[in-house]
């Protein structure tokens, strides 16, 4: 079978290794060599350009129905469970905890519970919204397992790697929370994380006020496509007298949104990310729907008190 292989960037460096083992197994293997940002993306386009019957996707679950033979091989991770140890005294004021963890770590995460309840705590794992699939998994886009349980737990504990996804969480709790590292063996309460981010979101609102033109970006990402919300937001921006233009991209261009000077801020309806992590990486701001939506309607105060 003529197969494309999809690597994330932590697994490109097997990606000859992979290749060789389907190559024993009779498949005509290629390899996309993209950036691969997560199942949202996966090189579809790729697989239908070069014929392959079958795009094998690493590293991630499934993320939504696509109309393409798509074979998803998670990369289960055994961290160390040791380090579970040295968070206990830390949670020594909390009783019930909410626990969560990335794909990579799901298959450890009873063992996390059980590590817990034997030391005194109820455990509470919640479930996702729909993008990420498995009780307690969190994504950076899904973070229902945290965010549905919030009122029901003193804290919360994020089990893995990274700080990508604890933070999406942290930002849409608003209980102290928890980060127990494996691999830097880091186990540190990230709660200061909130303030900061709601500052920057504050400064990024505040200079969007000015803004007379919108670029309103749309990911080609399979996951992330948004047309619908694109047209809808840049109505509402011409409904205020405003300017605004829908950019269409696969991997967003940070240097080639600088180079559109025409517009004084740009609104993302792809990966809801970007408007948190690459904020400082336009010149300009780059808004969420959501944000926009409130600089539109500080807008129309502004202009019913004048
Ligand atoms: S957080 Fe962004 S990159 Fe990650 S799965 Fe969600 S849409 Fe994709």
């Amino acid at each position: 079978m003529k197969i494309l292989l999809q690597f994330p960037e932590g697994l490109k460096e097997k990606a000859l290794t992979y290749a060789k083992e389907e190559e024993a197994k009779g498949n005509e293997v290629y390899v996309s060599a993209s950036p691969s940002f997560g199942a949202c993306d996966l090189a579809l386009d790729e697989a239908k350009m070069i014929g392959a019957e079958k795009l094998v996707h690493f590293g991630h679950a499934e993320f939504h129905h696509v109309d393409f033979n798509v074979e998803y091989r998670e990369f289960a991770v055994d961290a160390d469970l040791d380090i579970l140890e040295e968070s206990v005294d830390a949670l020594k004021d909390y009783n019930k905890i909410g626990i969560v963890t990335t794909i990579q770590h799901i298959h450890q995460l009873q063992y996390v519970k059980e590590f817990y309840e034997k030391n005194g705590k109820t455990v509470v794992i919640g479930k996702p919204y729909g993008f990420a699939k498995k009780p307690g998994q969190i994504l950076g886009c899904d973070i229902g397992s945290a965010a549905r349980i919030d009122n029901e737990v003193d804290a919360f504990v994020y089990f893995g790697g990274g700080m990508f996804h604890p933070l999406g969480a942290l930002l849409n709790t608003k209980k102290p929370f928890l980060v127990v590292e494996p691999f830097t063996r880091k186990v540190e309460f990230i709660d200061q994380y909130r303030e900061i981010y709601r500052k920057r979101k504050n400064g990024k609102i505040a200079r969007a006020l000015s803004a007379r033109s919108f670029g309103i970006v749309v990911s080609t990402k399979n996951g992330q496509h948004n047309m619908n919300l694109a047209g809808l937001l840049k109505s509402r921006i011409e409904a205020k007298g405003l300017r605004a233009a829908i950019l269409t991209a696969n991997t967003i261009n940070f240097e080639s949104l600088d180079n559109m000077r025409e517009f004084d801020a740009f609104v993302n309806t792809a990966c809801p990310r970007i408007s948190i992590d690459d904020i400082t990486r336009t010149r300009k701001p780059m808004l969420s729907a959501n944000e926009l939506n409130e600089v539109l309607e500080m807008l129309s105060i502004q202009t019913l008190s004048k």
